[in-house]
């Protein structure tokens, strides 16, 4: 085994962040207790961001790029953790204060790692990564709430033909909750219904700051997109609703009034995925395993290179990819 290996890694370039390919050992990784051979990573709207370089992301300088990771563990100083483990990480960090996943090796700290459900191969599990993961904790989320039924109102999904919407759309549909997808790309309709959805709607229609108060129309929503969409998300939802907001796809603001939760009582629900806690984690996990059908996921997946990462992460950042994207690190 040859412990020197290509990563991709930030470093400073006059007071900016900047991106490249660098070759990096064993040796130079952090002095975590757990060494992970990564198999796949992936490409998230995170990664997108730290990549191009648009976004500062990494908050210490250099960092080698990438939020998701799945491999098998090489050597372990953690009682919990053995040779041979198969393990996910997503998020905890990696890429902005802790070194990431864009190589073939990194060590980890033991309490970041998921053991990787049997079901999924280390691939599949960086097709579902933290979009995935975060499109599962959404629909915990809706669920615990209890304003979601089988067979009942429907769910708006925003942001769908990307990778939470897409992950989410897939999880609500096989649990039997009709789902209406918001796209930008009305040529993806044929791709969303074969998720699931059973309605597609223009996202140009929630792009549009309507009143405070809209015809009710929504059960749940999980919205990746923020800004505008959420205000009319949230304007839109059922007396007693809820929507997951996960996303800043299109904005960081949320331009709203009081009105829907004091007057519907409809509830915002904040989901983050970094920093969620392992039980967390292992039930979102868990409701993948049981609900993703892995011909859909497929159908949502495509494979790239890490040579391709910079224009992969113009792509994502520009609405572009569809779907999710594994990296193959090797
Ligand atoms: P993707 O780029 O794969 O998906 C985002 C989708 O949003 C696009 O495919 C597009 O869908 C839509 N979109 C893009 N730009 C705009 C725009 N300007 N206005 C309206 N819609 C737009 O990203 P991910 O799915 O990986 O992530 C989605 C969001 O969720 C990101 O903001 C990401 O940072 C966030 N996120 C947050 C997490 C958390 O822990 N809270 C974890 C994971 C992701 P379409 O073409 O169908 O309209």
């Amino acid at each position: 085994m040859t412990d020197r290996f290509t990563a991709f890694v930030i470093e400073d370039a006059n007071g900016k962040p900047k991106g490249g390919f660098k070759e990096l050992s064993v040796a130079d990784l952090p002095d975590h207790e757990v060494l992970v051979e990564i198999a796949f990573s992936a490409l998230n709207y995170k990664d997108g961001l730290a990549v191009s370089g648009k976004g500062r992301i990494a908050r210490k300088l250099p960092m080698v790029a990438g939020i998701d990771l799945a491999g098998t563990v090489v050597e372990s100083r953690a009682p919990d953790w053995k040779p041979g483990d198969r393990v996910v990480v997503n998020g905890w960090g990696l890429s902005e204060t802790q070194w990431g996943a864009y190589g073939r090796f990194q060590r980890v700290k033991p309490e970041w790692l998921t053991r990787l459900p049997d079901v999924f191969t280390p691939e599949q599990a960086m097709a579902i990564g933290t979009a995935g993961y975060t499109a599962s904790l959404c629909v915990d989320a809706l669920e615990d709430r209890g304003v979601i039924q089988p067979g009942g109102g429907e769910v708006l999904v925003t942001g769908a033909a990307g990778g939470v919407g897409s992950v989410a759309i897939a999880l609500l549909a096989a649990r039997g909750y009709p789902v209406t997808a918001s796209t930008g790309r009305p040529e993806q309709a044929d791709y969303l219904k074969g998720l699931g959805a059973t309605g597609i709607v223009e996202r140009a229609s929630l792009l549009e700051k309507g009143a405070p108060l809209q015809k009710e129309r929504w059960a749940g929503a999980v919205d990746s997109v923020g800004g505008i969409t959420l205000v009319n998300a949230l304007s839109q939802t059922v007396y007693g609703g809820a929507v997951a907001a996960c996303g800043l796809a299109g904005s960081t603001d949320l331009p709203t009034t009081v009105l829907p939760f004091i007057l519907r009582g409809v509830a915002l629900l904040g989901i983050d995925s970094v920093m969620a806690p392992a039980a967390r984690r292992e039930r979102a996990w868990a409701r993948l395993a049981r609900d993703l059908d892995s011909g859909k996921l497929a159908a949502m997946t495509t494979v790239e290179p890490m040579s391709k990462l910079p224009e992969l992460a113009d792509a994502i950042l520009a609405g572009k990819t569809r779907g999710r994207v594994v990296i193959d690190v090797n």
